[in-house]
């Protein structure tokens, strides 16, 4: 039950899920979001020139400028009083910032609040799942783009596939439940491991993920002969695996779904670029600096830190929510001429 009106934007969507990203940094450089130096980029732009690879520059906002968590929950609250009843949290990597078991426990105390899910490169999983798992966290994605020790060092620009997989095992010892997979698929990279992907999922009775690469990369390198689409990474599938449709549970769902006939476990597409899904976003972002973006492709973002500093009423910060949702994009504009990609990319919004 909410107390005060919904979120509604100007053409009639109504907000129920708010993403928040509690950190900006992140111990991995994927290819796709984050990539390390100019060479990394240059994987999958055209022109590979090693000599030229020099490091690229990333300026992380000051820690003092992150929301608290006292702060986060704050908007929590008063979203939550207007209908926002899920929570993702996510960065950069969510695992770098200490305690974040104590943000769990005060998001879960909040009764609106029916799903709250952590998206996660695993690296860190295994310090904190216990913490996690106690402060009563049950809904975690893992990032997984590969199955191969060495394509997915190429990919994270980190070893660390044997944590990865270590920390889902111990993600399904510990009750976490559902645990998803999100792999980003591009063109040359790992495509080659869409169906083995697809075996892992099945294997370890997890729900897989494939994404469209999104131009949110840090090095702006995205083309979209990059892309792979749901068409092309669904014929894939169908090559190997008896897949019957999952119709969706509500018109928000970002994937569409598939269950195997024979087995357990779970495959979706999320596919924004060859069949965006705008017309039924429910969806809301707020950056560790306290930002709130209304599109993943926003070119404006809303200051909420200095209300949240300042001493205002619920009454009042739920009308800046609303009308901040009032200005929500009709829809975004990859692939068309006039689109221009945000100054923040993927690892510093929140995916
Ligand atoms: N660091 C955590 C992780 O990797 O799971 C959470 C943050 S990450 C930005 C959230 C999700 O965004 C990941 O599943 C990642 O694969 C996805 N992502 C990042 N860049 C992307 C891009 N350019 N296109 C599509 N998905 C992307
Ligand atoms: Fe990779 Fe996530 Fe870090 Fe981006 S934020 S570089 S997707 S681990």
């Amino acid at each position: 039950m909410t107390s005060a009106p919904s979120l509604v934007d100007s053409f009639g969507r109504t907000m129920r899920d708010l993403r928040i990203s509690i950190t900006d940094r992140c111990n991995f450089r994927c290819l796709y979001c984050l990539p390390e130096t100019e060479e990394a980029a240059n994987f999958y732009r055209d022109r590979f020139v090693p000599a030229k690879a020099k490091e690229i520059n990333y300026s992380w906002k000051p820690k003092s400028q992150f929301l608290t968590y006292e702060e986060i929950e704050r908007v929590v609250q008063v979203g939550a009083e207007c209908g926002i009843s899920k929570i993702r949290l996510t960065g950069g990597e969510p695992l770098l910032r200490r305690n974040v078991d104590r943000l769990v426990a005060k998001l879960v105390a909040i009764p609106q609040i029916e799903d709250l899910a952590l998206t996660t490169n695993g690296f860190l999983f295994a310090q904190n799942a216990e913490a996690l798992r106690s402060a009563g966290l049950k809904r975690i994605s893992f990032s997984l783009d590969s199955l191969d020790a060495g394509n997915f060092e190429r990919i994270t620009g980190r070893d660390g596939l044997k944590l990865v997989l270590d920390a889902i095992k111990q993600a399904r010892e510990l009750g976490f439940s559902p645990i998803k997979i999100n792999a980003v698929v591009m063109r040359g990279l790992n495509d080659h491991e869409i169906v083995a992907l697809a075996n892992f999922a099945q294997e370890q009775e997890v729900i897989m993920r494939f994404i469209e690469f999104m131009p949110l990369d840090s090095s702006r390198a995205w083309q979209k002969d990059h892309v792979v689409s749901k068409k092309e990474i669904l014929e894939r599938l169908l090559e190997r695996f008896d897949l019957e449709d999952i119709p969706p549970a509500h018109a928000s769902e970002t994937a569409r779904r598939w269950r195997f006939r024979n087995g357990s476990g779970e495959i979706g597409i999320i596919a924004p670029v060859s069949e965006p899904f705008c017309g039924n976003c429910d969806r809301l972002r707020l950056t560790s600096d306290g930002k709130i973006r209304t599109c993943l492709f926003s070119l404006h973002e809303h200051d909420l830190k200095p209300i949240l500093r300042g001493e205002v009423s619920e009454p009042d910060l739920q009308a800046t929510l609303r009308g901040i949702v009032s200005k929500k994009e009709e829809r975004h504009h990859i692939g068309e001429t006039d689109f221009v990609q945000p100054d923040r990319t993927m690892s510093f919004i929140g995916g």
